[in-house]
């Protein structure tokens, strides 16, 4: 048993679910303690933004993988209910809402407007948000130690049915060190399965 329990509801707490099933509650959340984490940026703006847990984790992420010789950029944190409406109307107008809803989050349920996630780049651009990112250094050494600092890698490979995203091997989620760690020596690859939540191929 873990020490320590959170809400799965709450928006401010580090175990909140959020996917297809279940947007944010409210859908306008705005975490109350953006900071910019100390690591080298490829945003600007609001996308390098986290909430202040998950920027104090990521230096510690990033610091860690800099020893390791591998290099790791924060290539988009916080992304506001307005952004991400402004960016999935765009997706809608130009190419319809089914495929819209393959290609980015409706507003409200992004993980990204809760200040727990963020996207990683490799300072290189390579395969910068492509399938080929996974061969990427800093790809390997996040899925093979981000859970020591309380990540995880929220959409793995083949478990789109269960998440409702494909493969996203930049995409991190923190949920703290001792559920991290507990769910990779488990072999669990979701946070619905490791929660028991029902699976969340698309929105009802
Ligand atoms: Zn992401």
């Amino acid at each position: 048993m873990l020490s320590q329990q959170f809400s799965l509801s709450d928006p401010a707490s580090q175990w909140v679910i959020v996917n297809k099933h279940r947007p944010l509650t409210p859908l306008q959340f705005v975490p109350a303690d953006l900071a910019q984490p100390r690591v080298q940026l490829a945003a600007s703006g609001e996308a390098s933004l986290l909430n202040s847990t998950t920027a104090g984790a990521a230096e510690k992420l990033f610091a860690a993988a800099a020893v390791d010789g591998v290099t790791m950029t924060l290539a988009s944190g916080y992304r506001s209910f307005q952004t991400q409406t402004a960016t999935y109307d765009g997706y809608v107008s130009t190419r319809g809402q089914a495929s819209a809803d393959t290609a980015s989050a409706r507003p409200g349920f992004s993980e990204h407007q809760t200040g727990w996630a963020f996207d990683i780049g490799d300072g290189g651009g390579a395969c910068s948000f492509e399938p080929c990112f996974a061969d990427q250094p800093a790809a390997v050494w996040a899925k093979a130690n981000a859970y020591k600092y309380g990540f995880v890698v929220r959409y793995p490979w083949m478990l789109n049915e269960i998440t409702g995203y494909y493969y996203e091997p930049w995409h991190l989620r923190f949920i703290g060190v001792e559920a991290a760690t507990d769910m990779a020596k488990r072999g669990i690859g979701t946070l619905e399965e490791y929660f028991g939540l029902e699976a969340a191929p698309g929105y009802p």
